[in-house]
């Protein structure tokens, strides 16, 4: 293969130098006869105009798209190390890529990088309570692979993102109710640091620091290859009952003073819900609509007392779906061949702007609404875009100690985002604008100081104590942590974190 992969240098090479400075002809060559020679022989490295290199870079979203000018498709643990130990030693920004959905705009910062592409890191290792995963495995392999052994765990709710990109910020989805975020479940990473080496870490080993910031703050630390999760048994036959209402506008504020009593009477651990306000001119030429999707655990008919309430707000329809937890991204579109799965060159640029929530000021919520309905007529190339309300249930996010991770806003419950998508990036301006007037309504509704996102779907333009928490013992330790395993900020291009002491 690696014979494959010089061939592939060689030929790519000859297209490289067309289109490149010579500064980039340089590190290609180096790159091939260097670090191609180290790779093992499942390895190979792309250049531009490879249908594998465009495979490997396409991206969900065209904001926060790294620029790369190689790919190194790498096998095992070494691979990775090598490769990283390659570009540090010659100053190459690099970036390791899982999924390809993270759209934060300080991706961008990646200029002529290379990408270490993860895909083939795929192992599944199941044992009694805990599996083994390699780190370029996506969210559906690991939820389809645990299925099939009657187990299961906190994964995201997108069939096709990374399992890790999500964990390394923590990681929302829909049983984090009972076992708490994915990174809670770490057991134990094997990572790759900047300096090349390998290492081991567990929540109580010699390296704990470093255990703690990746359960928050991974992206900034080092590229997981592998990963050991807590499983557990699916409970009962593993049924699940979905239901999808839409409302005319009108039902704004009865909805989701509804969703606050769900809220405040502590939401319970089976059922679970999001929202969104969007276009449909089919059902409503004017105004934008909202959508409240809701999922219970356990059952195939959805309790009445949490249902009736959504009929009694009279949606203009409503559809139901009961199955097997696995086909729930096939009822909410997160499925392979999906939307949301849907990744390319050329595409729309998509980018949302975050906010965490305890409860919804149901004035400000109105005010929100009334800002997406004007930007989305005044530009209707934003017609696309929508606000995204999601209440997943939140004890078991709650129920582990917050200074014990680097994710650090477990009181709030509800993540909010203006999803922001157009295609011209001469709009790119003006979206911004759209997204923060939302969120900044939102925010203020709150009567909240301070302002807390989730990292995993910050646009870029948010402080970092707004992604990893305003307590200052926070930002010291993450600061020293990154000055002791990654001085060089080489791992500096996803919400980075400074070094302490630069
Ligand atoms: C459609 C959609 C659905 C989503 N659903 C959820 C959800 O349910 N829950 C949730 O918490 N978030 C969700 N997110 C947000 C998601 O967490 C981020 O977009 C995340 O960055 C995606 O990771 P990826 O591997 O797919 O992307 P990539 O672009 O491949 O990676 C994103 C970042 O993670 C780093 N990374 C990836 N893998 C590794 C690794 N093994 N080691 C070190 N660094 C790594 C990359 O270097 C990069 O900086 C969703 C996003 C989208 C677009």
């Amino acid at each position: 293969m690696v014979m494959r992969s010089l061939k592939f240098w060689a030929s790519s090479l000859l297209y490289a130098t067309l289109l490149r400075e010579c500064h980039a002809q340089q590190s290609d060559a180096s790159i091939g006869s260097e670090l191609g020679r180290q790779l093992s022989s499942d390895a190979s490295i792309y250049f531009p105009g490879n249908d594998l290199f465009n495979n490997a870079t396409a991206r969900w979203s065209q904001y926060g798209k790294p620029n790369i000018s190689v790919v190194v498709e790498v096998a095992n643990k070494w691979d990775v190390a090598k490769t990283v130990k390659y570009a540090t030693k010659h100053d190459v920004p690099f970036i390791a890529i899982n999924g390809g959905h993270g759209n934060i705009e300080t991706l961008e910062n990646v200029h002529q990088g290379i990408e270490i592409w993860l895909h083939k890191l795929n192992s599944v290792d199941i044992a009694d309570d805990t599996a083994t995963f390699g780190g370029g495995i996506l969210s559906h392999q690991v939820i389809e692979s645990l299925w099939a052994a009657g187990k299961q765990t906190v994964t995201g709710v997108c069939d096709c993102t990374g399992f890790l990109g999500p964990a390394l910020g923590g990681g929302h989805g829909y049983l984090q109710g009972r076992h708490g975020l994915i990174a809670d479940n770490f057991v134990s990473l094997e990572v790759v640091t900047a300096d090349g080496k390998i290492r081991t870490v567990t929540r109580d080993g010699p390296e704990s620091d470093l255990f703690w910031a990746m359960q928050g703050a991974g992206h900034n630390f080092g590229i997981v290859t592998s990963v050991t999760q807590k499983i557990y048994d699916v409970p009962g036959n593993g049924v699940w009952s979905f239901v999808k209402h839409t409302y005319t506008q009108d039902k704004l504020e009865l909805l989701f003073q509804y969703l606050n009593i769900l809220g405040w009477n502590g939401q319970r651990v089976d059922v679970m819900y999001w929202a969104t306000i969007s276009r449909d001119a089919e059902i409503d030429p004017v105004n934008p609509i909202i959508d409240i999707f809701v999922l219970q655990e356990g059952v195939e008919t959805m309790d009445p007392t949490v249902s009736q309430s959504f009929l009694n707000f009279a949606p203009v329809k409503t559809v139901t779906h009961t199955g097997p937890y696995v086909d729930i991204s096939k009822w909410t579109e997160f499925n392979i061949g999906s939307r949301a799965c849907d990744k390319g060159d050329e595409g729309p640029q998509i980018v949302r702007f975050p906010l965490n929530l305890k409860s919804y000021n149901l004035e400000a919520l109105r005010s929100a609404f009334n800002a997406f309905a004007e930007e989305t007529v005044a530009h209707p190339d934003f017609e696309h875009s929508t606000i995204m309300l999601e209440g997943y249930s939140n004890q078991g996010v709650q129920a582990v100690d917050e200074a014990s991770t680097a994710y650090a806003h477990r009181a709030d419950t509800i993540l909010v985002s203006s999803v922001i998508i157009f295609e011209q990036e001469t709009d790119r301006p003006a979206a911004e604008t759209f997204g923060d007037r939302v969120r900044d309504i939102l925010h203020e509704g709150s009567g909240e100081a301070e302002k807390h996102v989730y990292v995993n779907y910050a646009s870029g333009d948010e402080p970092l104590e707004s992604m990893y928490g305003y307590e200052p013992w926070r930002q010291s330790k993450l600061s020293a942590l990154k000055r002791k395993y990654d001085p060089e900020n080489r791992f500096g291009f996803y919400a980075p974190i400074p070094a302490a002491g630069f």
